[in-house]
């Protein structure tokens, strides 16, 4: 079969459709063929032999199983893999769209390069790989000598736990810079979360498969949160066509009629950021009503009922201080949530047999609150739903080998003993592991930059923080700056040297656990086609730079190839036992399964093991019972701890008000709600400013494949201008009407959008969708709409210090 324009986006549409995601627009198919017409790069195969490749997606931390049709050696088409457990032959648009990052030249990286005009203006000239490496290795060298190793730093997009961001991590260590810094995620809220609650540094683990009642707060089930082939194909499992089958119901919690809340069982709208207040308002009711579980709560929880410390202090539980601060009436007036609606929401969670409360923004790339997340998981605690079926499961992180330890030289040594820039980890954010907002801030700050050398892997903060542009400006003032990045992206665009990535479908990768998922997993994807261009797998890059490095960084890179560092963690899946490499669809994962059924490992040896893993991008473990409760919580009190001690701890060594803590004494230490801190004048900006993700648009690291700017609502996107979603009261107190062009402004920037009167707004919000507004890629991407992460003015999380999303002050001028 052919792949047509045409015939490419009814599939993208159809697919979607068919998975009842949106409802998206048919009428554009025609518009696309005319549209595109002048793409050179549409793939339009010869004839000849036909195969089908199993790879795995990797363009976000969903870990779809794909199967890729080639015709002879051109790949073109893209589908779900029905043989593959997390996604059984589900695709969302951006994966189905795959194949023009694969093809498309003009958003892509050909080779080494060297910028060669001002920065920023994407002019490069090509160089030797050779060349490349001599650079770089020169400048972190003469650094090294000079005794400055911080300077140094690292941005790495790539998903924690994964071996290219291990060997990235491993480099900075091995040349001596604390400077290692991750792009913040939902899974970081997670990893403090579980933490802090419960002592465990593994994924969440949302049983969703099993659960009878879905509570979502915030969570973009529809939109691409999770691992979101997973979510689709639990969607189709919930909505049975068989109305008498059907078994789960879902509640959306969520201040705008999102796909997923216009879908939902029953959708229920607070103020953004008061999640957490209607979790603990739920909270208040079941405890009033003696209807949570006394059993869990007594025997495996930590911090409920008052206490006497040792020092005979009397310290408040969660029960006394949800009892005091979260009636319903007083979490109405914080949430705008009516008293009856909190009632009935209480009801539902206390009446169902296995439900489950999950968290989360949008999609994986907007980090969440702590203490939001804290108070969703303290629902789930007191209703015992942690470590049941259907709740939330506590399995162990993926058994995968540590790689080899290794000791730094003197000159390592004594700059990772500098303090990191971003100031993670210190008295004032101890649970963080990095905060790239503090680093861009503090190069700002400086008259001189602390960074000289930049290195950037799979991210684009240039374009995805939430910062009015504070890393753009800072990367103005970094002497130089490398970027891996197979595409150019806006942050790519003003580095001074490319060591380009092979793309997705071009090269081995691993994926760890998609996120959300309540069995471990482990994918490897694998080359799909040889890599088109002169571009090297990221992972085998740093592995040559550290031989350019010379000795004693080389030598902390033992391998010949990144395939050797994969095979080497890999050993840990053999050794732990138990897992699989070949998926059955009668026996899904996600089922408790007697053990005659559950299927034995299929392998004999670890080679074997491998050989079926890189062929078959798979490994996991189905769901196991109930583990039993002896250490199973790794908290200082051994139990679930809604008082958080590691949080108590913190406190102690530094102070709540350094910690953004506005709460004091106990209550800091439990989930609660604290109202965002007074910031710019609300007169001037009387309204807040929410940005939203989509399905169909990526608004990551990943370009959009740019047939899916066809998928886009005339509401969202319309020529080169995109819309602000409002509520008609909100825009008839502005004179605004359908259409109307408008300066959004905020006490940070300004940017100009369309008014789309929408009645699933929230009066008083301006809804922005993220992904629009790009400066970098190819003039099918570039120039269309408005980035509302210009305008963001973000703040910091208490505790986490990450950013802060839902909060930015906006007025709205008609242009
Ligand atoms: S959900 Fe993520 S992993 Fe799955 S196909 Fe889409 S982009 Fe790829």
């Amino acid at each position: 079969m052919k792949l047509t324009r045409r015939n490419f986006i009814a599939a993208v549409v159809g697919g979607v459709a068919g998975i009842q995601i949106t409802p998206l627009p048919w009428k554009f198919t025609d518009d696309v063929a005319i549209w595109t017409q002048n793409w050179p790069w549409v793939p339009v195969p010869p004839t000849g032999e036909f195969s089908e490749v199993g790879s795995v997606c990797n363009l976000c931390p969903g870990g779809c199983g794909i199967s890729v049709r080639k015709v002879e050696d051109r790949a073109v088409k893209i589908e779900g893999r029905p043989g593959y457990p997390v996604n059984p032959g589900g695709i969302c648009p951006v994966g189905m769209g795959g194949l023009q990052l694969l093809y498309d030249e003009s958003i892509r990286f050909t080779g080494p390069m060297k910028r060669v005009g001002m920065r920023g203006s994407g002019e490069f000239q090509n160089i030797s790989w050779g060349d490349a490496f001599d650079m770089l290795a020169g400048r972190i060298t003469a650094l090294r000598k000079a005794g400055r190793p911080e300077a140094v730093a690292a941005v790495d997009g790539n998903r924690e736990g994964t071996t290219v961001s291990a060997l990235i991590e491993r480099l900075m260590r091995a040349v001596g810079s604390p400077n290692y810094v991750r792009l913040p995620s939902l899974s970081d809220t997670y990893r403090m979360g579980n933490l802090v609650m419960q002592g465990r540094n593994a994924p969440v683990a949302y049983d969703l498969e099993n659960s009878d009642l879905v509570l979502s707060f915030g969570c973009g089930l529809l939109e691409g949160w999770g691992a979101p082939g997973r979510v689709m194909n639990a969607w189709g499992m919930w909505h049975d066509a068989n109305p008498a089958k059907r078994k789960t119901r879902i509640i959306q919690v969520e201040s705008q009629a999102s796909n997923t809340a216009s879908k939902a069982d029953l959708w229920v709208a607070p103020r953004p950021g008061t999640d957490g207040a209607l979790a603990l308002g739920l909270a208040h009711l079941i405890i009033r009503s003696g209807r949570y579980d006394a059993g869990f709560v007594d025997e495996q929880t930590s911090g409920f009922d008052d206490w006497y410390a040792s020092d005979g202090m009397l310290h408040t539980g969660f029960k006394t201080l949800v009892l005091k601060n979260y009636p319903p009436e007083r979490v109405s007036q914080i949430t705008g949530v009516r008293p009856d609606v909190i009632v009935k929401l209480a009801a539902a969670f206390m009446r169902a047999k296995a439900p489950v409360a999950i968290y989360g923004k949008g999609k994986n790339e907007l980090n969440g609150s702590l203490y939001e997340f804290m108070a969703v998981q303290s629902l789930n605690a007191l209703t015992g739903r942690i470590n049941r079926a259907g709740g939330v499961l506590l399995p162990d992180p993926l058994p995968l080998s540590p790689l080899p330890d290794f000791d730094g030289d003197a000159i390592a040594q004594a700059g990772l003993k500098k303090p990191r820039l971003d100031q993670a980890g210190t008295r004032r954010y101890p649970f963080t592991h990095s905060l790239i907002n503090n680093f861009s801030d503090a190069v700002n700050q400086s008259p001189r930059s602390p960074i000289d050398t930049l290195l950037v892997f799979s991210a684009n903060p240039a374009f995805t923080l939430p910062d009015g542009d504070a890393f753009r400006r800072a990367l103005t003032k970094i002497p130089f700056i490398v970027s891996f990045s197979p595409y150019r992206d806006e942050t790519a665009n003003m580095a001074d040297l490319i060591l380009p990535d092979s793309t997705y479908l071009e090269k081995t990768d691993d994926i760890v656990w998609p996120v959300g998922l309540q069995y471990p997993l482990y994918g490897l994807s694998k080359p799909v086609v040889e890599p088109l261009y002169d571009t090297r797998n990221c992972g085998d890059t740093i592995i040559e730079l550290s031989n350019a490095l010379g000795d004693p960084v080389g030598s902390a890179f033992p391998w010949e190839t990144f395939e050797d560092a994969l095979k080497e963690r890999a050993k840990g899946l053999f050794d732990a036992g138990g897992g699989l490499v070949r998926f059955d669809p009668a026996a899904p994962p996600w089922k408790q399964q007697s053990p005659e059924k559950r299927g034995k490992p299929d392998y004999k040896s670890f080679d074997d093991m491998w050989k079926k893993l890189k062929s078959g991008g798979l490994w996991y473990r189905p769901v196991s019972p109930p583990r039993a409760w002896s250490d199973l919580f790794k908290t200082p009190s051994g139990r679930f701890e809604f008082y958080s001690r590691l949080i108590d701890q913190a406190i102690r060594n530094g102070s709540a008000g350094e910690m953004g803590i506005t709460a004091r004494d106990d209550e800091a230490c439990m989930a609660h709600y604290e109202a965002p801190k007074a910031g710019a004048d609300r007169s001037a900006y009387p309204l807040s400013m929410l940005p939203y993700e989509m399905i169909n648009l990526a608004s990551g690291w990943i370009p959009s494949p740019p047939f899916l700017y066809k998928t886009i609502f005339d509401s969202q996107l319309l020529k080169d201008t995109s819309f602000v979603a409002v509520n008609p009261r909100t825009a008839a107190g502005y004179r605004l009407k359908e259409g109307d062009l408008v300066s959004v402004k905020s006490p940070v920037g300004e940017v100009q959008a369309r008014i789309h009167l929408f009645e699933g707004a929230m009066p008083g919000i301006v809804y922005m969708p993220l992904g629009f507004g790009h400066t970098g890629y190819d003039e099918f991407l570039k120039g269309k709409g408005v980035n509302p992460n210009t305008i963001i003015q973000a703040g910091q999380d208490p505790v986490s210090g990450d950013p802060v999303w839902w909060n930015t002050p906006v007025t709205l001028v008609k242009a």
